[in-house]
C-alpha cells in the first residue's frame, strides 16, 4: 500500500491533548481526545488546560462540532468555562456547538463559569451552545455524522460517570472516561477499532473508582479491540513505564484510522 492509499484509507483521526489523570501527573495536560471524522470535530473531555491544548495542536475552538464530557470532575470539564468565554470573546460561533454529557453538565458548567468569570454575561454564549443529556443504556444521534451510546461507569455517586462508545466515518473509538473495573467494558467495547482506556495506576487497587495496569493486562486478551490506548496515567503507572508492554498514550500522539 503506498502512502496515498493508506491516506484514503483513513478516515478518522485521533490526537491525543491531554493524557494525564486529575494531577497533570508527568507533567502531561489534564484529559482531551480530539476526534476528526465524517466532516465534523469532536472533543471529547474538555480539562482545564482545553484551550492552551488545542491552540498548540493548531486547532481552532470554534471550529469544534460536538464536545462530549464522560463526568463531572474537574479534570474533565473544569476546561468548558474558558471555551464559552473563548466564544463570547475571541471566537465567536457562526454555528451551534453541541455539549453532551451527564445529566447536571449543564447547571455545572454554569455554576462554574459564574464562579470563574462572575460579572461577564453568558447570554451571548448561551445563544449557539446546545447541551444535550446523555444517560446510560442511551444511544444518541450526533447529526447525520455520529452516533454515540454511554454506559455507567463504576466511577462515582451519586452523580452519573460515563463510558463512551462513538461512532463515525465507519470507524468505532470506545473512550472508558474514569472508571473502576467494569465487566460491562468488554461487551460495550466489542468490535472497537481504538480503544482509549483509563490507566490510573500501575498495581494499586486501594481505590475502586480507577484501574490499574496489572488488572487491564490480565484482561487484555478479553477485549476485542483493533487497538487500545492507555491513558489518564498517574505519577505510579508512569514510574513504572518500562514494565508496560502496552501501549501508553501521549500529548499530542496522533492515531489514525
Ligand atoms: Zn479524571
Ligand atoms: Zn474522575
Amino acid at each position: 500500500m503506498n502512502a496515498n492509499s493508506r491516506a484514503d484509507v483513513h478516515r478518522v483521526a485521533v490526537t491525543v491533548l491531554g493524557s494525564a489523570d486529575a494531577f497533570a501527573s508527568g507533567g502531561r495536560a489534564q484529559a482531551g481526545y480530539l476526534v476528526q471524522g465524517g466532516g465534523k470535530n469532536f472533543m471529547l473531555e474538555a480539562g482545564p488546560g482545553l484551550l492552551g491544548a488545542l491552540k498548540k495542536a493548531g486547532v481552532s475552538p470554534a471550529a469544534l462540532d460536538y464536545v462530549i464530557i464522560s463526568h463531572l470532575h474537574g479534570d474533565h470539564f473544569a476546561g468548558l468555562p474558558f471555551l464559552l468565554l473563548e466564544y463570547m470573546y475571541e471566537s465567536p460561533l457562526r454555528k451551534t456547538v453541541v455539549i453532551a454529557g451527564p445529566p447536571k453538565l449543564e447547571r455545572r458548567t454554569w455554576t462554574l463559569m459564574r464562579t470563574m468569570f462572575p460579572r461577564v454575561d453568558v447570554a451571548t454564549a448561551q445563544r449557539r451552545i446546545k447541551f444535550m443529556v446523555l444517560k446510560p443504556g442511551q444511544r444518541a444521534r450526533l447529526g447525520k455524522a455520529a452516533r454515540l451510546s454511554a454506559i455507567r461507569s463504576p466511577h462515582t455517586s451519586p452523580d452519573i460517570s460515563l463510558s463512551l462508545r462513538l461512532e463515525t466515518a465507519g470507524r468505532t473509538i470506545v473512550f472508558s472516561g474514569d472508571t473502576g473495573w467494569n465487566e460491562e467494558l468488554i461487551r460495550f467495547s466489542d468490535g472497537a477499532d481504538l480503544m482509549i482506556c483509563e490507566c490510573t495506576y500501575y498495581e494499586s487497587n486501594h481505590k475502586q473508582s480507577h484501574i490499574n495496569y496489572l488488572k487491564l493486562r490480565d484482561n487484555r486478551a478479553r477485549f476485542r479491540v483493533g487497538r487500545m490506548l492507555l491513558t489518564h496515567l498517574g505519577s505510579e503507572v508512569l514510574r513504572h513505564r518500562s514494565d508496560i508492554d502496552m501501549e501508553m498514550a501521549f500529548d499530542g500522539m496522533k492515531v489514525e484510522l
